[in-house]
């Protein structure tokens, strides 16, 4: 089909989007995408989509609408394909140097929210797309927040996160592998790589081809390789009554409690 010389409604768009991916995406799912895309590409939302489902598309967001539906067939993540997703309620820009916010991680931050920290300095090493650091700091405004990743693409997102939610969090450069830092913090955060590559085999395409390997597996001989390095860092840094978060892959809950007992950690 020329893209360019046909006519399209949002209708006749969702139609066509219906057809080509039921057969990859389930319907549910397929119902979601179709509204971030409209929402994305038209600015129409749910509401001015049933009022007006004939509305007409221009070429220009008629090739991004087609561009995406082809990239969908390929399972790039929807997240991916518009750039941007939401955590915490807040909105999240995202490309492929950051893993894509999961719904567990808003748990890991609610459950932060729920200790009401105040005039804290919180540390989230490994801050990826900033969804934790930005969402801590745009929740509690009396906290310091501080976050490292490894390197200036992925804090380049983490720093168009915190400007574009309207906050203050300082980003640096830290690998966690040689962390380098002689700073103290009330509170620890992570949510490090936790997935052994053994795992690999029961993971989907749109999480294996596109997701950033390093922010996801750990080597099946040192499956808390990170959270070792990370407690280390905590036995110096944490001040006096600290607290330190993790999210955990569930099978490996007693050994990172473990861990935290030997280095005088405890609940
Ligand atoms: N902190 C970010 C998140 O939770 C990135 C985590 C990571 O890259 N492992 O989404």
């Amino acid at each position: 089909m020329d893209v360019k010389k046909t006519l399209m409604t949002l209708l006749n768009y969702r139609n066509l989007f219906f057809k080509t991916l039921s057969s990859k995406i389930n319907k549910n799912e397929l119902e979601e995408f179709f509204f971030w895309i409209i929402e994305h590409y038209c600015k129409i939302n749910r509401i001015a989509y049933i009022l007006n489902p004939n509305y007409q598309i221009n070429d220009i967001q008629k090739l991004d609408m087609f561009e995406a539906i082809s990239l969908l067939e390929q399972n790039m993540p929807i997240q991916y394909i518009i750039g941007e997703t939401e955590f915490m309620g807040l909105k999240y820009f995202l490309n492929q140097n950051v893993l894509i916010p999961r719904p567990e991680t808003e748990e890991l931050v609610s459950w932060i929210l729920s200790s009401l920290p105040k005039n804290k300095s919180i540390l989230d090493i490994g801050t990826g797309s900033g969804c934790i650091a930005v969402s801590l700091s745009k929740f509690l405004l009396s906290c310091e927040i501080t976050g490292w990743d490894m390197n200036k693409e992925i804090l380049e997102v983490a720093r168009k996160n915190a400007r574009t939610n309207d906050v203050n969090v300082l980003f640096e450069i830290q690998d966690v592998k040689c962390i380098n830092s002689k700073k103290n913090f009330d509170i620890i955060v992570s949510n490090p790589p936790y997935i052994t590559t053994r795992e690999k085999s029961l993971m989907k395409d749109n999480v294996l081809l596109y997701e950033p390997h390093n922010a996801l597996f750990v080597d099946d001989k040192d499956p808390l390789f990170f959270y070792n390095k990370i407690i280390d860092f905590a036995v110096n840094s944490l001040n006096k009554s600290g607290n330190i978060f993790f999210e955990i892959n569930e099978l490996m809950m007693d050994d990172v409690s473990k861990l935290l007992n030997k280095q005088g950690f405890y609940d």
